[in-house]
């Protein structure tokens, strides 16, 4: 498990970084596991937990910020060995209907990082995180799936040409655009661990663009001291204005704000001359207001995506250049409608409100929905993620930590900052959604919030289909209302 929170509960914990002599116990994690390498592993583990009337959990990264990927009492699938990568040149699929797209196979516990080095030199591009360790098939494109190739070209799950999982009875399943229609649409947003086992994912390749510009700024306060509020809100007006030209232009990143700097780290499939024209006036005008420092802007050509997506990671991650995670903490996410933009003020105004409602641990915007994103799935028929992604511009999140030793009172503390920042983002702008994967552990309507009503609704008669007696039961996801908190036990009334 990467976040060590979901691995204790309460006076449960055994951190591996506790005290000699402090009490130490089970957990919230499985107590028997399979770490499987083929499918027949797979069946045969289903069947077995079926025969014992266990309760499953799926790991493949054990990434997941909501700790879906243990449970207490558990029986754990565990995809890590499971791997296999396929590049076709023409996929043809179970149907035929993609012959002339080119396409990746992913098996099992893939991660990113692999699936990137395996593109390198093809001239193909696949529409996946920021992360190298997070799973191509598992619980990222489950829950929807964004990167800084999604202006672009949509969610990694609006590429998904076809997916193989095996369900609660044991079979395995290929769900594409011709065969097991309620599945396909489940297994693309409704989440993971829910609905069977994903075996591989295949999705649909890209070519590279020809250019790719990339900028990274970083913005101060001059006498560095805290940002005013004026100050903040000014900055943030601005850069929501600016955003709309952005936008429309595909750029895609992250920028982060808090009340010390303002940071974004871009990119754009533009030539330098036209990049330049439409990013440099914009860090102009933000230098023009009052008490604020560049203290970075860089603009600079890549030949790859790829090439964007090192340089970035090596900044991040200079001593290990791959993400590491395994701290203590939980995330707040709100997608942030696109028509917000029409007053950039108020837009100011209700992220510094949610950013004081959950105490000012600053947040990440993630510029990954623009005209590729907005453009999927216009109906909401055919796949599960919330609405909301159709309609937005940004997604927006908080993350709030705590040490190993900390109090229950204090994580609960830190807990209520995080869904603090979501309700407030919420209240501001009512109707939105939440990322699935990204989202606040105390999400107060969850249902709503990460697929909207309409697609919960569909998405709970097909897990009534294909898992009738609840064999994966994760927290928060579809179907865990029937279930107490733990998810071992149903309710009566059901
Ligand atoms: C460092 C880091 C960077 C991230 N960057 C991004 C990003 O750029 N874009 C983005 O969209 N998200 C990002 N995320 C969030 C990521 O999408 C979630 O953490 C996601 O849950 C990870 O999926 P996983 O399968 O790797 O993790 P796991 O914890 O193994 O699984 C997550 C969920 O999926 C289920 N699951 C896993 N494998 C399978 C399977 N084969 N079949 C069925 N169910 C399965 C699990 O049971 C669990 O419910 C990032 C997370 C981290 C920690």
């Amino acid at each position: 498990m990467q976040y060590e929170n979901w691995e204790g509960e309460g006076e449960q914990t055994c951190a591996t970084d506790a005290p000699r002599g402090s009490g130490c116990h089970q957990g919230r994690v499985p107590v028997r596991g399979v770490r499987v390498e083929d499918v027949d592993d797979v069946q045969n583990a289903i069947r077995f937990a079926t025969r014992h009337n266990l309760r499953i959990v799926v790991k493949s990264s054990g990434h997941d910020f909501l700790g879906r990927s243990a449970a207490a009492g558990s029986f754990l699938i565990w995809m890590h060995k499971l791997r296999n990568i396929t590049i076709h040149d023409s996929w043809a699929g179970a149907c035929g209907l993609h012959r002339e797209a080119a396409a990746v196979t992913v098996v099992g516990g893939v991660p990113w990082g692999e699936v990137y080095d395996a593109l390198e030199g093809t001239g193909y591009i696949a529409v996946g995180g920021m992360s190298l360790t997070v799973s191509a098939a598992g619980g990222f494109v489950q829950g929807g799936g964004h990167g800084a190739l999604s202006p672009s070209f949509g969610l990694a799950v609006d590429n998904v040409l076809e997916v193989e999982v095996v369900t609660a009875d044991g079979t395995l399943r290929v769900a594409n655009a011709c065969q097991e229609a309620d599945l396909f649409f489940a297994l693309r947003g409704g989440g993971g661990g829910t609905f069977g086992v994903v075996t591989s994912v295949t999705y649909k390749l890209h070519l590279n663009p020809a250019n790719f510009v990339g900028t990274q700024l970083q913005l101060d306060p001059q006498d560095g001291a805290a940002w005013t509020t004026t100050t903040q809100e000014e900055i943030l007006t601005l850069w929501s204005r600016e955003t709309v030209a952005l936008d429309a232009a595909r750029w895609a990143g992250y920028w982060s704000f808090n009340s010390l700097g303002f940071s974004a780290n871009f990119l754009v499939p533009a030539t330098y001359t036209a990049a330049s024209e439409a990013f440099t006036p914009v860090v102009q005008a933000l230098s023009q207001i009052a008490n604020v420092n560049i203290s970075l802007y860089s603009i600079t050509s890549y030949s790859t995506f790829q090439e964007w997506h090192t340089l970035v990671y090596n900044l991040i991650f200079p001593e290990t250049h791959t993400d590491y995670t395994g701290s203590y903490g939980v995330l707040a996410s709100r997608i942030i409608p696109f028509s917000a933009l029409d007053d950039p003020r108020r837009v100011a105004k209700s992220i510094l409100a949610a950013s004081a409602a959950s105490g000012d641990h600053g947040m990440l915007g993630h510029m990954v929905i623009g005209p590729g994103v907005r453009a999927g799935d216009r109906q909401n028929q055919t796949l599960a993620v919330t609405p909301a992604w159709r309609k937005g511009v940004w997604h927006l999140t908080t993350s709030v930590r705590w040490n190993w030793n900390a109090t229950e009172a204090e994580t609960r503390a830190a807990r209520n900052q995080a869904r603090r920042f979501a309700e407030s983002l919420q209240s501001a702008f009512p109707g939105s959604g939440a990322y699935v994967n990204e989202a606040s552990f105390d999400e107060p309507h969850w249902a709503r919030s990460f697929w909207g009503l309409q697609n919960y609704a569909r998405l709970m008669a097909i897990k009534s289909q294909v898992d009738p007696n609840g064999l994966f039961v994760c927290r928060q996801c579809v179907g865990s209302e029937l279930w107490d908190d733990d998810g071992n036990c149903r309710h009566a009334e059901y």
